[in-house]
C-alpha cells in the first residue's frame, strides 16, 4: 500500500520509534522505499557575517564562504545521521527488503524541509515522532504540529 514512507530524524527516542514502526509497516516490501530526512536549518548566520553585517563596520558579506558553511554543516549531519541509522539498525539492516534512503536537506525550517521533501519524492506516509529532543513533556513538538496542519498526505505520530 504505501511505498514511499518518510521517516523526518532529529535522533530522539521518539524518532527511533518512528523509524522502527516504518520498518515493521513496509520493511519486508522491495518495492517500497524508507526515507529517513534530518533537515538542517540555512536560516542561520555564521559569526563571521554576523560580525560583517554591520555592528563592527567590516568587510562586505563574502557569500561564498556562506554556502560552504551551510554545506559543511550538512555534510557533517548527513555523516553522523548514516552513523546513528546504522547503529541503530544494526543486524536488522540486512534482513531489510525495503530500500533505506537516509539524507539531509538543508531548508529554512523542519517542516518546510519535511514538506518539500515528500512532494520531491513522491512520498504517501510521513511516520513521525509526537515529541523530539525538545524537553517539553506530554505536548505535540512544533514540527510534528507543523507537519500535521500542511500535509496532504497520511501522518503517523508516533510516541
Ligand atoms: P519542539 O522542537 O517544538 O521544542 P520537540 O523537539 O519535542 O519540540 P518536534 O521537534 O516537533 O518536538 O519533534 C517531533 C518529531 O519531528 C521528531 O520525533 C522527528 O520525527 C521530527 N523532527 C523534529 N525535528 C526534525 C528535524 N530537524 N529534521 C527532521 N525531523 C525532525
Ligand atoms: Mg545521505
Ligand atoms: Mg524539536
Amino acid at each position: 500500500l504505501f511505498k514511499n514512507v518518510l521517516v523526518p530524524f532529529d535522533e530522539s527516542e521518539h524518532a527511533q520509534a518512528a523509524l522502527h514502526l516504518a520498518i515493521d509497516l513496509v520493511g519486508d516490501d522491495p518495492g517500497a522505499t524508507i526515507h529517513v530526512v534530518t533537515v538542517v536549518s540555512n536560516d542561520i548566520m555564521p559569526p563571521s557575517m554576523i560580525s560583517a553585517s554591520g555592528a563592527f563596520g567590516e568587510a562586505p558579506v563574502d557569500y561564498s564562504t556562506y554556502e560552504s558553511f551551510l554545506s559543511a554543516i550538512a555534510e557533517r549531519s548527513d555523516h553522523d545521521l548514516h552513523d546513528s541509522i546504522d547503529s541503530l539498525l544494526g543486524q536488522d539492516a540486512r534482513t531489510l527488503q525495503a530500500k533505506l534512503v537516509v539524507d539531509t536537506r538543508l531548508a529554512p525550517s523542519p517542516v518546510d524541509g519535511i514538506s518539500t521533501y515528500a512532494s520531491d519524492h513522491c512520498c504517501d506516509l510521513i511516520i513521525m515522532g509526537r515529541r523530539g529532543l525538545g524537553a517539553l513533556r506530554g505536548m505535540l513538538g512544533s514540527v510534528s504540529y507543523g507537519v500535521l496542519r500542511s500535509s496532504d498526505i497520511p501522518v503517523l505520530t508516533v510516541k
